[in-house]
């Protein structure tokens, strides 16, 4: 042990076994406040700073303060491939986060969570020795490590992948009863290698074995999975992400990852059971159903469609008392969260009420639509959620649809054809007029026919939701 310290060593706990103890603790309330300020925009970006801050701190103090079970701290050589690994890393996520198209995110995140999957599954791998000369608890944690962060590893490329449109889906029925298969397969074979009589250190081939059938069990896991329940699996493996490192925090007995991976895993979990919620859906039908995976609905006589001029849409607004703005995944495209504010404030100067209409899974990822807005400086209190503003649509003069899609789909009502058959939506069908700003008459994400476009109040405004809402503020301001 640290000479300098022994004075202040009790049972063999040093000074600087303590401070790094302390650190971890100080590290784990900052990932919880930076946590809890995540859960709303105005301060989610300082919450990522505090968590960045609790972070940056469990590394330092790990690589000033760690010992190893002999006594000695990470040697100098170790330090620098150690911080020549942190920035090559931050190098390339800084690049890769500031390049980014905000409709990419997900695809990031889907990236991000391989990276965190991959990095708890070589540890669980490189660590099985030494856990197998140790007790059963060892075995249990890294073998369980190896399971959930090759899961989280291959299911997350396979999910970057899908939104990408590089991979394409299968949702054969067969597949529920592979994908069985291989979890059985998967976790007994994991429970042979921590129940087996064999000396465990002997068990090389099974972990090879267990590290390929992980890896499968990811990629089968996540190819059935339809388009529009993309979302709930991203969080998902978000979720095994974090259980994978706290896995590996048990490994190497360090507080910081444990609590950290926790959090990751109970947040997921967390997220995913809301989403799933706000999908009307069970998680396991999320898992095992085809829900939305570019399945075309009954396309059948849908009616005629009516156009709108920039004109009359002007004066529409300007003489509305009501006005919801429903945004979705094509304002993130145009960008056009901006103008759509510089709209907002124009109507507001007319004494006409505006508030937005946000869906959970409006765009391509948890909270975009508010990450969006609040970009653009529209105040939080104007974002209604879903379920408190659907009661108030029969009153609204018009709902304006930009951009948005799959997310006022009255099929999710009245089709149980539909694959989006029970996902709540937005109300905007009970509107008394209803705009709609799309480029033409292309389908959303889950790939289907939207009865909306053909109802007698609606009125559609073609054209890149940026340059349709530039012009009519155009024309409003002529008025
Ligand atoms: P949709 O994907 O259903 O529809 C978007 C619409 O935007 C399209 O129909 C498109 O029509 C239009 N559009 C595209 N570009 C532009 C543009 N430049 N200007 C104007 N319109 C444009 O979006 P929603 O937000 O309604 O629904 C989100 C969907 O994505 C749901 O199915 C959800 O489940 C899924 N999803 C959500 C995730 C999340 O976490 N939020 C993650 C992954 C998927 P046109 O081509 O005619 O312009």
């Amino acid at each position: 042990m640290d000479k300098g310290i022994t004075l202040l060593n009790v049972a063999g706990f040093t000074v600087g076994d303590t401070l790094l103890e302390l650190s971890y603790l100080v590290s784990a309330l900052l990932f919880v406040v930076g946590l809890k300020m995540l859960s709303h925009p105005e301060t989610a970006r300082r919450g990522n700073l505090w968590a960045f801050g609790g972070m940056a701190l469990a590394m330092l103090t790990t690589i000033l303060l760690h010992k190893d079970g002999e006594g000695k701290g990470i040697s100098l050589t170790n330090i620098w491939i150690i911080l020549a690994a942190i920035g090559v890393g931050a190098a390339i996520g800084w690049m890769v986060a500031r390049r980014v198209k905000m409709t990419a995110m997900p695809q990031l995140v889907s990236l991000f969570n391989a990276t965190g999957g991959g990095a708890s599954m070589l540890v669980a791998l490189l660590e099985y020795p030494a856990a197998a000369a140790g007790d059963v608890g060892s075995i249990i944690v890294t073998v369980l490590g190896l399971i959930i962060g090759s899961i989280a590893f291959s299911g997350s490329l396979i999910a970057f992948g899908k939104l990408d449109g590089r991979v394409g889906d299968i949702m054969k029925p067969f597949m529920t009863y592979i994908n069985l298969v291989l979890m059985v397969l998967t976790f007994g074979l994991g429970a042979y290698i921590v129940a087996s009589p064999n000396p465990p250190t002997e068990m090389g081939w099974a972990i090879y074995a267990l590290f390929g059938l992980s890896l499968v069990y990811g990629v089968m896991f996540v190819m059935p999975i339809g388009g529009a329940d993309m979302p709930v699996v991203i969080s998902l493996l978000n979720s095994f992400t974090g259980i994978a490192a706290a896995m590996a925090g048990f490994i190497y007995n360090n507080q910081a990852m444990i609590l950290g991976g926790i959090l990751v895993g109970a947040a997921g979990m967390i997220l995913t059971l809301l989403m799933c919620k706000a999908m009307n859906r069970s998680l396991i039908n999320v898992i095992i159903g085809s829900f939305g995976g570019g399945v075309s609905a009954a396309g059948g006589e849908q009616g005629t469609i009516k156009e709108i001029t920039l004109s009359d849409a002007a004066v529409l607004l300007s003489y509305s008392q009501r006005i919801v703005i429903i945004p979705g995944y094509g304002l993130a495209v145009a960008q056009a969260q901006h103008i759509t504010q510089e709209l907002e404030e124009l109507l507001e100067g007319k004494d006409v009420d505006v508030k937005y209409a946000i869906h959970p899974v409006a765009g391509r990822m948890p909270g975009h639509m508010n990450v969006l807005l609040a970009e653009a400086d529209v105040p939080y209190e104007k974002l209604v959620e879903m379920d408190d503003i659907n009661p108030d649509m029969p009153n609204v003069d018009v709902a304006i649809v930009v951009g948005a899609n799959d997310v006022v789909n009255p099929a999710a009502y009245n089709d149980p054809g539909s694959p989006i058959y029970g996902m709540p939506i937005i109300d905007a069908h009970l509107a008394k007029n209803i705009i709609i700003m799309k480029r033409g008459m292309g389908k959303g994400y889950a790939g289907i026919e939207n009865e909306l476009f053909f109802n007698d109040k609606t009125r559609m405004l073609f054209g890149d939701a940026k340059n349709s809402i530039q012009k009519l503020v155009t024309e409003i301001k002529t008025m």
